[in-house]
């Protein structure tokens, strides 16, 4: 069987990192993370690596989508052919996942499932008050729940934890507002071309992994008969 390539979508505070990683981690799946590759870019001093760091330094601003895809091909390079893989943070806007559509036709590839969990605008803010970030590796963490509200060290690398500026009520609003007009028309693509599974991702962690897991295997097995 050809190897899986996964796509994971959703909002901000949607939980899809965690549930992406469950999968990759269950089905030895290769885990691409578009945030964390470009950081990982950005901390190398070279040409590429300071542009990059000067695009993700200014807040709001997004790295074009060219220099994405420049990177993630020299990033599947180093991925074996027969491995799959669970792309994250790819895709959210059409010309995005139409372009990833063309990187991966070029490396024989193609987007098996795409899972988009949704959440609504009331959870989403809930979610997005309590969350804090490491400044150092990234990580996300849920106040009260992965950290508690003494620790100021990240458990992983000890850099400072902080709350992002744009984790305010109005800047999540205007960013859910975005999120939809740019996500509403990757979803009816996708939906087009059958390989769009929307998922309810205001239930437990646990609850949500089985909900996709379910329709992975269903998938997986449609896939394979063909
Ligand atoms: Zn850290």
């Amino acid at each position: 069987m050809k190897p899986l390539n996964i796509f994971i979508l959703g909002p901000s505070g949607s939980g899809k990192s965690t549930q992406a990683k469950f999968l990759a981690k269950e089905f030895d799946l290769t885990y691409l993370k578009s945030g964390e590759m470009l950081r990982a870019i950005a901390r190398q001093n070279n040409t590429l690596g300071k542009k990059i760091k000067k695009i993700m330094s200014e807040q709001g601003k997004f790295v074009p989508c060219k220099i994405v895809i420049k990177i993630a091909k020299e990033e599947l390079k180093k991925i074996p052919k027969n491995k799959g893989i669970v792309f994250d943070g790819f895709g959210r806007k059409l010309p995005e996942i139409k372009a990833d559509e063309r990187m991966l036709a070029k490396m024989r590839r193609k987007i098996d499932f795409v899972f988009l969990i949704e959440i609504g605008e009331k959870e989403t803010l809930k979610r997005l008050s309590k969350r804090r970030v490491c400044k150092k590796c990234g990580t996300n963490f849920i106040l009260g729940k992965t950290i508690s509200e003494k620790i100021k060290k990240c458990p992983k690398c000890g850099g400072e934890i902080y709350q992002r500026k744009d984790d305010s009520p109005t800047k999540i609003k205007s960013r859910l507002k975005e999120y939809q007009k740019e996500t509403l028309p990757v979803a009816r693509y996708l939906k087009k071309k059958g390989i769009l599974i929307k998922i309810n991702g205001e239930q437990p962690i646990k609850k949500v992994y089985k909900d996709i897991l379910e329709n992975f295997k269903t998938g997986r097995e449609i896939l394979k008969k063909k």
